[in-house]
């Protein structure tokens, strides 16, 4: 795994293209949630707005109601005044028709005067005679006709004008207040007026013309009984005053006394007093009007009904006019807005003056009670609105300075706040990606923000290299283990599956990850065990079962077993529980041990050959000396009976004698370890030697051995010991095949020369169960064994291959042929580069025999033997002399010249070695010219002597020839001795 931090930075456009993305959008957001905000701000704004707007013009309307309700009593004070003061007149004038004898002052009476039209005919009587003085508190009198007016006219005139007097001065709305007369048609009058410019102003000729006209008013027609049969008081439309002052209307009364009409009083009010009144209700958008119920205009505050625009009849035609003809004054339609009906005062009125819309109007109209008008007030909505607009204005400057505060709010939110944010989280990203990523420039209010970010970001980094570098290290441990490691979750699940358990357990990864771990590797067997176990572990019993080598038989993938050491243990990831087992495979260290203990075995069984080889040593020793006499006498006594029937015996006893001492020797050999001795050998005596060696043991094996050894065949240079064994091997391994082998039990031994012929080979094959296929590629090793213990150690072949091998030969097991045994084969090459000394061979007739006339000096300490020698030399005609010592040997030699010495190796006082010494300070020649005979050539100390000195020696037992010829070979060896006859 690589440590290196880096990322591929493939794909890192795409990414910061996503980050300006997701930025963008960030922002966008924001801008949104502001905008969410301040919805449902400008929603209360707005409605806020309209619930201030709305209770302004409820309260521009209900203020506009009960200003007009309230000054709707001024109204009503006028007219009841009309109203009372008509009533009290009414009252007056019955009682004082009902009294009958009342006189008027005398100051009136002398005041009457007749009255004269201008062309001077008299027309009438009036008190236009009335000293000035009194003329402020008399009404006037308009009596028309020849006759004076009766003393109760003038006294009634009288007595009404101190009442009327009174209430014009409490109330100077009043204009007029009269008594017209009936049936007696006349006129009185207050205030005062003189009658010329009362009937001029009427358009009237005389007096009576005037009386005439004054009883076509209306109000006189309403009082008339057949009109009025209750007498009740009422009020006229509006008319022009005859008087002069301009427009009025008139409360009035009939004055009935005994069920007579004998007259109306009245008072008028102008309409000019109504204006006036209206200036006092709600201005603004209003305009205001008084009303009747005839659909008049008594007054209209805008365009005052008396303005001079206005056309008005003159008084006389106004007296004159028919009923029913138009009345002086403008009606409604004229008027009022359009939209404005009489139907939509009638439904105002009757709410109590709460204002009506109609069309783009509102209205309110408020009935008086005292007379039968109405005032009427009506406003455009749109002036209306724009009149309340003011009063709204503060809540909606405070309301827009509100909105202004949060756009400016949001505004330094978005500068301050939001904008730095979006960045700071973009670099944050961006850092995320790639760890060189740009600081974004921000105000210093942010910069720290900006350096935690960076700081985070590089010590994050370098705690995930740290882990990365821990991680790699640790899966590089796992990875490469030799050991399976295998980790499960707590319930026994595969997650990590190194590639040592892949080869143990032979099965891949991505099989084994997610399976249950007892089902992939524990043998059916063991499975119930095993989940038991792993419930302990789950409950944390796990003391036994961590951190110990546990040994176990797994199951690998193609079924089949192993024994591991399993060692356990736990970790917690997470809260979550995790098992690890490394688990390490024992067949190699059991079959390592199981070859140890092979091994031990092996040395034990090595031991005890080597101890017994060292027993059979010293009896072979000890059989040494009786052989060699025995082999020595039998040859002299064979050569002495030849051509006798007893030659035959002595033959026999010497072949015999020979067998015997090649057991003897090969055992010497087998027992002792020595470096290897080349010499020239003859394979075919080697595998002679053996068969006669192990002859015995095959026999009682009920096992035939079979030599079909090629006739001539080249001698090789071998350590011959050496090689003999090889075939023994062979041979013994062959016995122990067949020892138990049902069928023919035999053994051939097969020799011959290479084509070649540059070796020799043998050949030791046998009719038993042959090697098993599975076993040929081994059973050269060392150690190994099929056999029981205590029957083979496994070194036979490997020890016997190391040896042809040193020789430069090999040893093969041949190719196994059907339905026949093993064969081993044995090849030995002719020419050996090899400087280890060549020895004469044993037997080596071919040397000639020693130049009989030598002198020879034989010594050893065995008297037998000696004589042996002897006789065999002296039978040769040589002259031999005879010392049992050392000693002896060296004073014999200063009497007598000898050509040869035979000496024994080993004998007491002074041995060969130091007779070979004290010969060569005295006659080196001589010393090259000694032969030992030894029992015991193998042991280091005597090789080596003979080795050093290059002197001939002899084996005990040896046989004659091989005296003879070791010491005619001694004596050529020393030309520059000559060979002097005794
Ligand atoms: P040992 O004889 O002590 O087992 P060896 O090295 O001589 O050791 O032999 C090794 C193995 O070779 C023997 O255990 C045996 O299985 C096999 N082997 C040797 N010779 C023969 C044979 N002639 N026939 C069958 N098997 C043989």
């Amino acid at each position: 795994m690589a440590l290196d931090e880096a990322q591929p930075h493939r794909g890192t456009d795409a990414a910061s293209d996503a980050d300006e993305v997701a930025g963008a959008q960030l922002l966008r957001r924001t801008r949104l949630l502001l905008w969410l905000t301040l919805l449902p701000l400008l929603v209360l704004v707005l409605v806020l707005a309209a619930w201030q707007m709305h209770g302004q013009w409820r309260r521009a309307l209900e203020g506009a109601t009960t200003d007009t309700l309230t000054q709707s009593y001024a109204f009503e004070a006028t007219a009841r005044d009309a109203v009372h003061h008509v009533a009290d007149l009414q009252r007056w004038m019955q009682q004082e028709f009902l009294r009958g004898d009342s006189q008027p002052s005398p100051a009136i009476r002398d005041a009457l005067q007749a009255r004269h039209t201008r062309a001077g005919k008299p027309d009438g009587y009036t008190l236009d005679g009335l000293p000035e003085l009194l003329r402020s508190g008399m009404a006037q009198l308009m009596w028309p006709g020849r006759t004076p007016p009766p003393a109760d006219v003038l006294a009634r005139a009288q007595t009404m004008s101190s009442v009327i007097e009174i209430a014009h001065q409490r109330n100077p709305n009043f204009a007029w207040s009269y008594f017209f007369g009936w049936p007696d048609r006349y006129l009185s009058v207050y205030p005062w007026v003189p009658s010329g410019a009362m009937i001029e102003d009427q358009g009237a000729s005389d007096l009576v013309d005037a009386a005439n006209s004054w009883y076509e008013y209306e109000l006189i027609k309403r009082a008339k009984l057949e009109v009025n049969p209750a007498s009740q008081a009422y009020w006229t439309a509006p008319y022009i005053d005859a008087g002069g002052k301009g427009l009025l209307v008139t409360r009035a009364a009939p004055v009935v006394v005994a069920e007579q009409l004998r007259g109306v009083v009245g008072t008028d009010i102008r309409l000019d007093t109504l204006e006036a009144l209206l200036a006092r209700l709600p201005g603004g958008p209003w305009q205001a009007w008084v009303v009747d119920r005839n659909g008049h205009v008594l007054a209209d505050r805008q365009r005052p009904v008396a303005a001079p625009d206005v056309e008005m009849p003159s008084p006389a035609s106004a007296a004159s006019a028919a009923p029913g003809t138009p009345p002086p004054v403008p009606m409604l339609a004229q008027r009022l807005p359009a939209g404005l009906n009489a139907q939509v005062l009638l439904r105002s009125s009757t709410l109590n003056g709460q204002a009506i819309a109609s069309g783009d109007l509102r209205v309110i109209a408020i009935d008086l009670v005292e007379a039968p008008w109405t005032i009427v007030l009506a406003a455009p909505g749109s002036e209306l609105l724009q009149s309340i607009l003011p009063q709204v204005l503060p809540y909606t400057v405070i309301m827009l300075s509100l909105l202004g505060v949060w756009l400016a709010g949001a505004a330094l939110l978005r500068q301050r706040v939001v904008t730095p944010l979006v960045q700071v989280f973009s670099y944050l990203q961006k850092l995320s990606a790639d760890a060189a990523a740009p600081e974004p420039r921000l105000s210093p209010r942010w910069q720290p923000w900006v350096r935690v970010v960076t700081r985070t970001f590089a010590s994050m980094r370098s705690a995930t290299r740290g882990e990365r570098r821990a991680e790699a290290l640790k899966s590089a441990l796992i990875d490469h283990a030799q050991a399976a490691v295998v980790v499960t979750d707590e319930n026994g699940r595969i997650v990590e599956f190194n590639p040592g358990a892949e080869a143990m357990l032979r099965c891949a990864r991505q099989d084994a990850l997610g399976q249950s771990v007892s089902e992939l590797v524990m043998p059916e067997r063991f499975r119930a065990a095993f989940e038991r176990a792993l419930q302990r572990m789950r409950q944390g019993d796990v003391d036994d079962l961590m951190g110990r080598r546990l040994q176990r038989v797994v199951r690998r993938a193609d079924g089949t077993e192993l024994p591991v050491d399993v060692v356990m243990w736990m970790a917690q990831v997470d809260g979550a529980v995790y098992f690890t087992a490394s688990l390490t495979d024992l067949t190699e260290a059991r079959a390592q041990a199981e070859m140890i203990e092979r091994q031990r075995d092996a040395l034990r069984q090595s031991e005890k050959l080597t101890a017994m080889g060292s027993l059979l040593a010293g009896v072979a020793h000890e059989l040494n000396n009786p052989l060699a006499i025995v082999m020595g006498r039998a040859s002299l006594l064979e050569e002495k009976t030849e051509g006798t029937p007893l030659h035959a015996d002595a033959q026999r006893i010497r072949e015999a004698a020979e067998r015997c001492g090649r057991i003897v020797r090969t055992f010497l050999n087998m027992a002792r370890s020595r470096p290897a001795q080349r010499s020239a050998v003859r394979l075919n005596d080697l595998a002679r030697a053996a068969a006669d060696m192990l002859g015995y043991t095959l026999r009682t094996h009920g096992i035939d051995i079979e030599l079909r050894l090629a006739a001539e065949l080249p001698e090789v240079q071998a350590d011959g010991d050496q090689v003999g064994q090889v075939v023994l091997n062979l041979i013994v391994n062959a016995q122990q095949a067949l020892a138990t082998h049902e069928g023919p039990r035999r053994i051939t031994l097969r020799s011959g020369q290479s084509d070649d012929g540059n070796a020799v080979w043998l050949s030791v094959s046998d009719s038993g169960p042959g090697v098993p296929d599975a076993v040929r590629g081994q059973i050269f090793e060392p150690f190994f064994t099929t056999k029981a213990e205590g029957m083979g150690t496994g070194l036979g072949l490997s020890v016997s291959r190391a040896i042809v091998r040193e020789h430069g030969g090999e040893l093969l097991l041949e190719e196994a042929v059907p339905g026949s045994g093993a064969s081993f084969h044995l090849r030995l090459p002719l020419q050996v580069v090899d400087d280890t000394p060549a020895v004469p061979a044993g037997a080596a007739p071919a040397v000639a025999a020693p130049p009989s006339q030598a002198r020879v000096l034989v010594v050893d300490d065995e008297p037998e033997i000696a004589e042996l020698l002897r006789t065999v030399l002296e039978d040769q005609g040589m002259d031999v002399a005879t010392a049992d010592s050392g000693a002896v040997a060296l004073e014999m030699l200063g009497e007598a010249r000898f050509d040869a010495i035979v000496s024994d190796l080993r004998m007491p006082d002074m041995d060969g070695a130091g007779l070979w010494r004290a010969v060569r300070e005295r006659d080196p020649a001589l010393a090259r010219r000694m032969i030992f005979v030894t029992g015991d050539t193998l042991s280091p100390g005597a090789s080596q002597f003979l080795e050093e000195t290059g002197c001939g020696h002899l084996d005990k037992p040896f046989a004659r020839a091989d005296l003879l010829h070791v010491l005619a070979h001694a004596l050529r060896a020393d030309a520059a001795v000559p060979a002097t006859p005794p």
